[in-house]
């Protein structure tokens, strides 16, 4: 089968490089500034990827989306379902808040329990292409839990970072699927440094986000998803919790390849939910700075407490280009719109997840959201994954009870009352 021709072109200084000539950022501009976009020959994707295609397309997963994703061997595809998530209407939440037409879109239910199964999905593609027998990658847990799951059913040696504090489900995924864990003593950020550094002395395959310019083609098969979901009818607001901000500028990437192709006439706004306490890309959108101050996290959300975001100068011009906004949501606010998403459309969330909701809810409040506009929250993992701050989450409690039904009695009010 005839390879998808596509080139790499760095998003700071344009250059344009062939896929054999480089693997990860651009050397002229180095790891930060140097992140790599892969770019298709669109003129002649769009004679195959029309509407039509779509609708007669049995594939109900990422790989639906083949012709525009940088595989030119499906034989490498790995055999485990990723993508092709439900989006549910929130009914309830609507009514509670007084708005028409919020969405939820559920990534929780992927194979390992995050959206990051998207871009690894893809990823060991390209990491079987290269024949390497090690990969890595350093991740705050999903990530690499994901990882761990592909490198295992491609028999692929992996070699995980992660930050010393990572929520022991995550790290329970990784040692079930066989990986090497290697818990660094430091936050994500450092985990990150050290995992390049020894991907490039050892030469292993790596995964880290924004370095790896192929977990964005994964990643932007979300939007794809909205598009065809919501019928072709793009909201007016897609809700994005943000750490490295890889998620962000790859579902941007994605409404902008559906509205190049002509197959959506309009554009989302994007908003970009971090956590307060690890909020330097929403410092950088106020100050109107293209490069973003160092933070050193601190949020409950583990999956977007990052201090250095790798993908920052990306996810800035996502945000920018679709005329959205960076906000900041407490963790607090984080943790009770877990149960609230919960309660009202049976998603559970890990905080991660739920900041995008809090983020909705703040510009609902603000009167920046109207009553008449769409919106679509994205939920980027599901709630097993952090169990303690889940209970955190909460304010009943189990009740212990005897054996009887006048132990019942006793202890329950909705009775004991009567
Ligand atoms: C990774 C992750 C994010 C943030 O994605 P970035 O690309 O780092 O911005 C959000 N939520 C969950 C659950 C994640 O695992
Ligand atoms: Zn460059």
């Amino acid at each position: 089968m005839k390879p998808n021709s596509i080139k790499l072109k760095c998003s700071t200084c344009g250059t344009e490089y062939s896929v054999d000539q480089i693997e990860y950022t651009c050397p002229l501009c180095g790891p930060l500034l140097g992140t790599l976009d892969v770019i298709y020959n669109y003129t002649e994707i769009g004679r195959k990827l029309t509407k039509d295609f779509l609708r007669k397309n049995p594939v109900f997963s990422l790989w639906r989306y083949l012709p525009i994703l940088p595989v030119s061997q499906p034989t490498m595809i790995p055999d485990l379902h990723v993508g092709w998530t439900p989006v549910y209407r929130a009914v309830k939440l609507e009514e509670k808040w007084g708005v028409r037409n919020i969405r939820i879109k559920n990534d929780g239910v992927n194979p390992t329990a995050s959206f990051k199964d998207r871009a690894s999905a893809v990823a060991i593609v390209k990491a079987k292409e290269q024949n390497v027998a090690i990969v890595t990658a350093a991740s705050t847990g999903n990530a690499a839990s994901s990882w761990a799951a592909f490198a295992a059913i491609s028999g692929l040696k992996n070699i995980i970072f992660v930050p010393k504090d990572a929520p022991r489900a995550k790290v329970a995924q990784l040692l079930i699927y066989g990986a090497e864990v290697l818990l660094v003593n430091g936050t994500y950020d450092d985990a990150f440094d050290l995992c390049c550094a020894a991907a490039e002395k050892w030469g292993w395959y790596n995964r880290s986000t924004a370095v790896n310019p192929y977990l964005a083609e994964g990643k932007k098969t979300a939007a794809f998803e909205i598009c065809e979901q919501l019928e072709w009818e793009v909201p007016d607001y897609v809700f994005v919790p943000v750490g490295d901000g890889c998620i962000i500028q790859s579902v941007w990437k994605g409404f902008c390849e559906f509205y190049q192709l002509g197959l959506i006439t309009r554009l989302p706004k994007l908003i970009g939910v971090q956590a307060e306490g690890s909020a330097p890309l929403v410092a950088a959108w106020e100050n109107g700075a293209s490069a973003v101050k160092p933070v050193i996290p601190k949020t409950v959300a583990d999956s977007i407490a990052v201090g250095v975001p790798r993908d920052q100068l990306k996810a800035l011009r996502a945000v920018r280009e679709s005329g959205g906004m960076y906000i900041r949501v407490s963790d607090r606010d984080i943790l009770s719109a877990i149960p609230l998403l919960a309660r009202t459309t049976g998603v559970f969330a890990e905080p991660a997840a739920a900041a995008g909701l809090a983020g909705l809810r703040q510009l609902i409040d603000s009167g920046i959201c109207k009553p008449h506009d769409t919106s679509l929250v994205l939920v980027t993992g599901n709630g097993l994954k952090d169990v303690d701050n889940a209970l955190r989450a909460v304010e009943n409690h189990p009740i212990e009870v005897e054996n009887t039904l006048s132990g019942v009695a006793e202890k329950l009010s909705i009775i004991s009352n009567k």
